[in-house]
């Protein structure tokens, strides 16, 4: 997202409306959101401005759970692309 689109009137209106539904971060799963971004990149031909396109995502204080910076790792991939990379490390299991 370009920094004209993130400090638009509407793209604000819609973070408010989608944050306020949920704040489950779409790429690590932690709560505490703070940002949305598009699930489908507007580069890639998902709508700009259309709340089903839009999901909450950690902006740039990161999650404060696994402090990870979500929307800088998505940047324009494929959500699918980036989950997949995350699911397929296991975190928890020791060497
Ligand atoms: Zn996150
Ligand atoms: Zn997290």
């Amino acid at each position: 997202m370009d920094r004209a689109e993130l400090t638009s009137y509407a793209y604000r209106k819609l973070r408010a409306r989608i944050l306020a539904t949920s704040d489950v971060c779409i790429l690590c799963g932690h709560g505490s959101a703070d940002a949305v971004d598009h699930v489908i990149s507007v580069k890639r031909g998902g709508p700009r401005l259309d709340p089903g396109n839009l999901a909450p995502i950690h902006g740039d204080n990161g999650c404060p759970t696994c402090l990870r910076k979500c929307n800088r790792e998505k940047s324009d991939k494929p959500l699918s692309e980036v989950k997949h990379l995350i699911t397929s490390r296991d975190w928890y299991s020791g060497p």
